[in-house]
């Protein structure tokens, strides 16, 4: 199937649609048209550009790991420092353009709705640059647990709603942000974190995302080589679509199409259900789950089963629509890592770089790790570091140190009391 052609429709192959409400229609359709037309306007892309280099951090750098590489003693790996962008991942990036076009459609008031919190964070931030209304949606049971990222979201003035009933979590929150969002589009946009959702949103979210494959690409060739294999890892899907776009789209495909793609999944702490998160490995069924057709983690009755990740980011039961077409075409390969492979690779590149990788990105670093052996010297792998791990800070100490860690917890609570 021609790329182009599926992208329009908003299907990739039999992935992709938009699964909603009747009432939403209108809301997507006139999201698709603001969206075309923004994405051939010279100067919204140059005002994208401006705030990307004054308030992101854009271009962020590409690190050739040498150290790593010598420890490793296989291929050279290079790292793309997207974790040293404004708020500390690549969330911003999409959660900036996002709000810039709902700025252009008239729109005054920012919905979303977030799990572990980083999205909520992102999106909270690029709506107090842009001076919008935001307000950010949550489980309850996350409300609870995610208070450090609650904290920053009021930090930067959003109104954070605790979500009642069901399982307290993600889930919950989606269905009243689109409850919220049927009532409320012609002065609200629904700012969808990852490239999944009913269409448009997989192909804006990738759109806003592939900044950090375009600046790969250029680094790459300053630098004058070429890479052999790309690694990012995958929750939903948009780091990992953003940094391959430019080796998967046209015009730039065919001299990319010797390098390969690995994504990243999160392989928890087992294979059993609920003990992971990889969907790409046979997990994954077809299925059609908030808004979009895609391959899920379903239980025999066909509905979607828990999750587990180390990392929050990854720890989601459905994957990004182009991405599992992609796998399907045989152009994006995946992996499984596992929680403590991930801690591994977190060392590993603190010790030798002196970068932390956020936990979600070091399940790509794990990946690269392994396959930096395999195709030895002369190789060259690209690792895209999605985010930073200071936002970790609270799972890393206590895997790492319990006994101390609980001990400055109980210390800190005390002088508070
Ligand atoms: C949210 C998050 C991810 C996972 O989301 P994708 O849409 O798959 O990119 C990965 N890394 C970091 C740092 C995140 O915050």
């Amino acid at each position: 199937m021609n790329r182009e052609d599926s992208k329009k429709s908003g299907y990739f192959g039999r992935f992709g649609g938009a699964y909603v409400a009747e009432v939403l229609r209108p809301a997507l359709l006139e999201l698709e048209t603001a969206f075309g037309k923004a994405m051939k306007d010279q100067s919204f892309l140059a005002e994208l550009d401006r705030i990307g280099k004054e308030y992101i951090g854009r271009p962020t750098p590409l690190l050739h790991a040498k150290n790593a590489s010598r420890a490793i003693g296989g291929a050279e790996m290079y790292i793309k420092l997207e974790g040293l962008a404004n708020t500390g991942a690549h969330k911003i990036n999409n959660a900036v353009g996002q709000a810039m076009l709902a700025k252009r459609m008239g729109k005054t008031r920012i919905i979303a709705e977030t799990g572990a919190g980083q999205h909520g964070l992102a999106t909270a931030a690029a709506c107090a640059r842009l001076g919008l209304e935001c307000v950010i949606y949550m489980g309850e049971k996350d409300h609870r647990r995610q208070r450090p990222n609650v904290m920053y979201m009021e930090f930067f003035g959003a109104t954070v709603i605790p979500v009642k009933g069901g399982s307290g979590t993600l889930k919950d929150a989606v269905n009243e942000a689109l409850r919220d969002w049927a009532g409320s589009f012609s002065n609200t946009h629904y700012l969808i974190g990852s490239a999944l959702g009913p269409a448009p949103f997989p192909a804006i979210v990738k759109a806003f995302q592939s900044v950090i494959g375009r600046e790969t690409e250029q680094q790459l060739s300053e630098a004058g080589v070429k890479a052999d294999l790309l690694v990012a890892c995958v929750g939903g899907g948009s780091n990992s679509i953003g940094f391959f776009s430019p080796w998967i789209d046209e015009p730039t495909l065919n001299e990319h199409l010797k390098t390969r793609l690995l994504g990243a999944e999160a392989g928890g702490k087992g294979r059993a259900p609920g003990e992971h998160a990889a969907r790409m490995d046979g997990s994954g069924k077809e299925g059609i789950f908030q808004g979009y057709k895609s391959l899920f983690l379903l239980d025999e009755d066909g509905q979607v089963y828990g999750t587990h990740s180390i990392s929050a980011g990854l720890d989601y039961p459905g994957i990004g629509p182009r991405l599992a077409w992609e796998h399907e075409q045989g152009r994006i390969e995946f992996t499984r890592v596992s929680d403590e492979q991930a801690l591994e690779a977190l060392r590993f590149f603190a010790k030798t770089e002196g970068t932390l990788f956020a936990l979600e990105s070091a399940h790509a670093g794990y990946a690269a790790m392994q396959e930096a052996k395999r195709l030895g010297p002369g190789k060259v792998i690209v690792i895209n570091m999605s985010g930073r791990g200071d936002k970790d800070l609270f799972i890393t100490a206590a895997n790492e140190k319990p006994k101390e860690w609980a001990e400055f917890l109980r210390r800190e609570a005390e002088a508070l009391s």
